[in-house]
């Protein structure tokens, strides 16, 4: 069994086939599937397939994108959500230097106050970071103390990596682990204890090397497994058995 602990299914590139998607990740032994909101309407149409499909869970958050569009009454929004019993975490959430598409004083301001809901309403953080290293580590050492979170997607060295677990968190890795040129991702795939790591596809996005240039989906996740798998020297079953105990304890999601 794999989870997949961060995709975007609702993503209108899955519209047309939608159910097809979820059969194909149920083929490929992808029980569970993380819907990551990464702005309010795709908050909202995360917890509705979460309400549909037994198999998805949901997230709710707004992007560090997106943040210049966050209104007073979202804080309120993403509250009410959060006590829905099929959405696991706040986010993603977090930093984006490399796009700046919101200025960095508000991504700063509403990546703390959604970690702030984290802390209020008892679930875990997923993180967005992007060029953005120093400032995330010092907001989340200085402001997430106590709370558990997965950085998503990881691009950082192992040194980054080690500061992150060292404060209990969760480092999950998505397809460029496959990329032939990933060599600091491969490195942090072998380095992250087995008992911290998540797998995920970020589906629509980062398609691993062997459909590359084509949309991603959960079902790949196994891709990415097989690559930590075959990295780390364990059979697939040994990665995929470790990586869904950790994403259900992190997700609080009842093992399946
Ligand atoms: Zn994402």
């Amino acid at each position: 069994m794999l989870i997949d602990s961060h995709a975007h299914i609702d993503d209108d590139r899955f519209d047309a086939d939608r159910d097809e998607v979820l059969a194909r990740a149920s083929a490929a032994g992808v029980d569970l599937i993380v819907n990551i909101g990464a702005d309010m309407a795709s908050s909202a149409r995360s917890v509705a397939l979460a309400e549909r499909y037994p198999q998805v869970y949901a997230t709710v958050g707004m992007h560090p994108h997106d943040a210049k569009d966050m209104q007073e009454q979202d804080y309120q929004q993403l509250v009410r959500w959060a006590s829905h019993p099929r959405v696991v975490a706040i986010g993603e959430i977090g930093l984006d230097y490399h796009y700046d598409l919101s200025p960095r004083p508000v991504q700063q301001e509403v990546f703390l106050r959604q970690l702030d809901i984290a802390r209020q309403t008892g679930k875990p953080f997923v993180v967005h970071e992007r060029e953005a290293h120093a400032d995330t580590f010092e907001i989340i050492r200085s402001t997430a103390k106590g709370l558990e979170g997965v950085f998503h997607c990881f691009s950082g060295s192992v040194e980054t990596a080690r500061q992150y677990l060292k404060l209990g968190y969760y480092i999950s890795i998505a397809g460029p682990v496959t990329f032939p040129k990933s060599a600091k991702t491969k490195e942090v795939a072998r380095y992250v204890p087995l008992d911290r790591l998540l797998v995920e596809t970020d589906s629509p996005y980062l398609t691993p090397q062997a459909y590359r240039g084509r949309r991603n989906e959960p079902a790949h996740v196994r891709l990415v497994a097989e690559e930590i798998a075959a990295l780390r020297e364990l059979s697939l079953a040994e990665l995929a058995r470790a990586t869904s105990e950790n994403a259900c304890r992190l997700f609080r999601i009842p093992a399946v």
